[in-house]
């Protein structure tokens, strides 16, 4: 199906979630998950009125970044990161949603040029310890939190969650609540956060449900990925 009738779909689902959910549409950001595509279905996306783009590989990020200058499109890394390549996210994206532990933060902030606005940042949290172990423990969260919102080239929007697959709503909606839990003590904590980023294509209504203001979506926007780069 055409990517801007995907895009009307999402924003349907979006609505009805929000519906149920007695929230207002306008707080929950859909982030286009592009990985994978070419920049000709990003510009597909941007001319049905998307503007925020998720890609998870650097090098594939920042050329489509590059290539898609001039639409003025807003770039979020949500991607692992390892230490030694966060100079090109530091440099070319406008968020990263990815940071896990202090040293990525540091290395962010060190290496985001004084002529950009601050990198908006979310920090990964391994919510119900899935196995891939990617984020930083719940109990271990606000530590992390308060160091990374002290430094000078970082802004600290929230946290961000990507949960196993559950089963059904039910299953998804309990994950998400927790996640909404912590983001909750994090602002009681006084942190400064707008920013819960969960929920994807399968379980996106459970997370606005659950409180999610931005829902990343890939698949159901793009289509399938070969497997390899799912
Ligand atoms: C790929 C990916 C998504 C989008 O997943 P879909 O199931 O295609 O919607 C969201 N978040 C992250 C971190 C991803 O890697």
């Amino acid at each position: 199906m055409a990517i801007e009738t995907n895009l009307e779909l999402i924003h349907a689902r979006i609505a009805r979630a929000c519906h149920t959910a007695g929230r207002a549409p306008s707080g929950v950001l859909l982030l286009a998950v592009s990985k994978t595509f070419p920049p000709e279905a990003v510009a597909q996306a941007a001319a049905g009125g998307q503007r925020d783009f998720g890609e998870n590989y650097i090098q594939e990020g920042v050329e489509k970044i590059a290539a898609l200058a001039h639409l003025g499109l807003t770039w979020h890394c949500i991607g692992p990161l390892q230490s030694n390549k966060t100079r090109p996210v530091a440099e070319h994206f406008d968020w990263v949603h990815s940071v896990d532990r202090l040293k990525i933060a540091q290395r962010l902030s060190e290496q985001r040029p004084t002529t950009l606005p601050l990198l908006n940042v979310c920090i990964q949290v391994n919510i119900d310890a899935g196995p891939t172990k990617a984020g930083v423990a719940p109990e271990d969260a606000l530590a992390l939190a308060q160091a990374v919102v002290a430094l000078p080239g970082l802004r600290l929007r929230g946290i961000m969650t990507i949960p196993e697959p559950s089963p059904g709503f039910a299953a998804a909606l309990a994950v998400h609540q927790r996640a909404k839990a912590l983001f909750d003590r994090l602002c009681a904590s006084g942190l400064p956060l707008d920013t819960l980023s969960m929920g994807m294509s399968a379980d996106l209504e459970a997370a606005v449900q659950a409180g999610s203001t931005l829902v990343r979506v890939g698949s159901a926007i793009f289509g399938g990925r070969a497997t390899a780069a799912a």
